[in-house]
């Protein structure tokens, strides 16, 4: 039996440990994929830390995959071994709950997430339902297409919507930042650390979406009031304290909160186009799989620019 390498969490709160087991097989409807990039989110934290309902453990986090088609499962016509894809949030649905009889399958009632319902990315080889596949094209790499599967990237949302058309205002802590954001793309920065928020985007018409990609609950909290009337604050960050809100905000102006956890392996084959098409790119920190442990913790401190990525190449 081939083996292969593998990071997994032992238990909530454990720690990472490299480990090697058996090559997985791919069963009926699945396809394993040789794994070559993935992107550490902050969201892997849900793992580690125990913070995901019903979660099994041990498990190997990673939703942010990129790497070829090795084998296909029976019945898997779409996909055939060597072609390079990408694996995000979205890992399967069920095809017959409410959700999905109305064409919503990404808030299906049994929904699957990779490296949460089953083993994810931080791994040589990964087993995925055929649905969840998005096809990457060659002009991106493994490490750039990895990072671009996933919904919650604050410097990715300032590209994308600056691409988009959108008159974009950033807002992110400190002076650095600001150089950074222009030529990402945004017209306006604001320094939270010495701006209001809420005060300079009324000052500029009040926004017509905020994309709250922060892990800071209080910080997301702070920008309804940035809102214009009818304005919608999209909340892709998932801190694990509560969001609280003021009613009034929300009623006067018609303002609403709407969570948006990802889209489908389709949506992904349409970013991952569109970043081609437009020129957006993730900015990377590049780790081998050994220093997974190292990685995650620069993740976490909030001081990589931006984006750490895990590769399984030596
Ligand atoms: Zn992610
Ligand atoms: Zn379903």
């Amino acid at each position: 039996m081939a083996r292969m390498r593998a990071v997994h969490v032992p238990r909530p709160g454990g720690p990472f440990e490299l480990i090697e087991r058996e090559v997985p097989q791919s069963g009926p409807g699945q396809v394993r994929i040789k794994v070559d990039a993935y992107g550490i989110c902050h969201s892997d934290s849900l793992v580690k830390e125990g913070h995901w309902p019903g979660l099994q453990y041990p498990r190997v986090p990673g939703h942010e995959v990129a790497g070829v088609v090795d084998a296909v499962g029976a019945g898997v016509a779409e996909w055939t071994a060597g072609q390079r894809v990408g694996v995000g949030w979205y890992g399967g649905h069920c095809g017959h709950c409410e959700s999905c009889r109305r064409g919503s399958f990404i808030t299906c009632a049994n929904l699957q997430i990779s490296g949460i319902s089953y083993d994810g990315g931080y791994a040589d080889y990964m087993i995925v339902p055929a649905q969840a596949l998005a096809l990457v094209p060659k002009e991106l790499s493994a490490t750039e297409a990895g990072p671009l599967l996933c919904a919650g990237l604050g410097h990715l949302g300032v590209q994308f919507a600056a691409k988009m058309g959108f008159r974009t205002v950033a807002i992110a802590r400190g002076k650095v930042k600001g150089s950074l954001v222009h030529n990402l793309g945004a017209r306006h920065y604001i320094d939270n650390q010495t701006q209001d928020p809420t005060e300079e985007l009324m000052k500029l018409g009040g926004a017509r979406v905020i994309l709250a990609t922060v892990t800071n609950a209080k910080a997301m909290s702070a920008m309804v009031g940035g809102l214009d009337v009818y304005g919608k604050l999209i909340v892709v960050g998932a801190p694990p304290e509560p969001v609280e809100l003021s009613a009034l905000q929300l009623l006067v102006s018609r303002r609403s909160i709407m969570g948006w956890p990802s889209g489908t392996s389709i949506d992904s084959q349409d970013t991952l186009a569109f970043s081609v098409l437009a020129g957006v790119r993730s900015m990377n920190e590049i780790y081998p799989l050994e220093r997974a442990a190292e990685a995650y913790e620069r993740m976490m401190s909030g001081n990589a620019r931006f984006r750490v990525v895990l590769t399984t190449a030596g």
